[in-house]
């Protein structure tokens, strides 16, 4: 196949299939860069929702960097991946502080805030000011290697420089945010993970996975990531009209968010195991009469290099403890005005 001639085909398939989505009918740089962000690792379904709430409580540059990072954080709660917020914040930051408020223009500049890459710089600058800049996703990765029944592994080094150079060969360069468009929507739509429909597919006839029968080996990875396995036995200690509350703090995940007092294991442990570690015995030690209200213990949570196995013990006291003092005390109708993580959110669903 002629390499030139696909934006051409698949232009034409994009504008008859497109979805209608917000952050498309604009060429605003920083709602560009607010869906491209919420959509990393997160269904375009799920992100709707999060970006239209997010616009509207922070609708420019500006005002996401005057805001703090707290609330920022509560918008993005149960989306997951919090450094992706935090970044965010800070990168508005800079872009306040740097060039005044006006999101930068050229690809350099936009690449150097913090937390945007060459993809999410890509895609800016080609929808926002249509420089010709291939972004590449998920999405084109796998409609290229099935198309020119490329092998190398998308995950790989080599991978990475090779596709790149075939996608800035294919970019059509007098429309680019068409041709960026075009491609991620065809991943998504079209040439899907799982049994795509070949028979419908405008690029059939030109599809080598697909003359090979080769279509569902295709792309191919290096390998799984490691999922570490750790164990979470959070204590909801409240008295009559306040609880207990942390903020993470630590370079691990949930950064920044807030959780109760937490006693981490190297494996599950019983309540009897949990009552005999120097943790519980330090906090709940003076405590007056503690009595074990619930406890709950939520599926599995994964995460990307994770998998937490969560144990709530929900613990009343008639009052706090010395050791709880090192907490925030925090009234329970307060509780909305803090960023959980999903696991923590779980609890307070099912608890009330
Ligand atoms: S023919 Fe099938 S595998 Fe090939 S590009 Fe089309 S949908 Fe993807």
């Amino acid at each position: 196949m002629n390499e030139w001639s696909i934006g051409d085909v698949i232009i034409p398939w994009y504008e008859r299939n497109r979805r209608d989505l917000p952050w498309r009918n604009t060429d605003d740089p920083y709602l560009i860069w607010i869906s491209e962000v919420i959509l990393q690792q997160t269904r375009v379904v799920q992100g709707l929702d999060y970006f239209i709430r997010f616009v509207e409580r922070f609708p420019n540059v500006v005002s996401l960097a005057e805001a703090e990072e707290d609330e920022v954080m509560t918008y993005w709660q149960g989306l997951g991946y919090y450094s992706r917020a935090r970044n965010l914040h800070r990168a508005a930051r800079e872009v306040v502080s740097l060039y005044g408020g006006e999101f930068p223009r050229s690809y350099k500049e936009v690449l150097s805030l913090k937390g945007i890459g060459e993809y999410t710089a890509a895609a800016i600058c080609s929808f926002a000011y249509r420089l010709p800049y291939a972004a590449i996703d998920g999405n084109v990765y796998r409609v290229l290697s099935r198309l020119f029944d490329i092998d190398i592994p998308i995950d790989s080094g080599r991978g990475r420089t090779y596709f790149a150079e075939l996608s800035r060969r294919l970019l059509d360069r007098f429309r680019p945010d068409l041709y960026n468009q075009a491609m991620m929507e065809f991943g998504a739509l079209q040439c899907i993970p799982k049994s795509p429909d070949c028979e419908h597919c405008p690029l059939n006839t030109r599809c080598m996975a697909r003359a090979k029968g080769k279509v569902e080996q295709l792309p191919v990875k290096v390998g799984k990531v490691q999922v570490k396995p750790r164990y979470f036995n959070y204590l909801h200690v409240h008295d009559e009209t306040r609880f207990l509350l942390k903020k993470r703090e630590d370079k691990d995940i949930w950064r920044n968010l807030y959780e109760f007092p937490l006693i981490e294991s190297d494996k599950p442990l019983t309540f009897l195991e949990l009552q005999q570690t120097e943790e519980w015995n330090q906090l709940l030690d003076g405590a007056d009469r503690p009595e074990i209200r619930r406890v709950f213990e939520p599926p599995k949570h994964v995460l990307s290099h994770r998998v937490v196995y969560a144990v709530f013990y929900e613990i009343k006291v008639g009052r706090f403890s010395p050791a709880m003092t090192k907490f925030m005390q925090v009234s329970k109708e307060r509780s909305g005005d803090y960023a959980f993580s999903r696991l923590m959110q779980l609890y307070w669903e099912t608890g009330r």
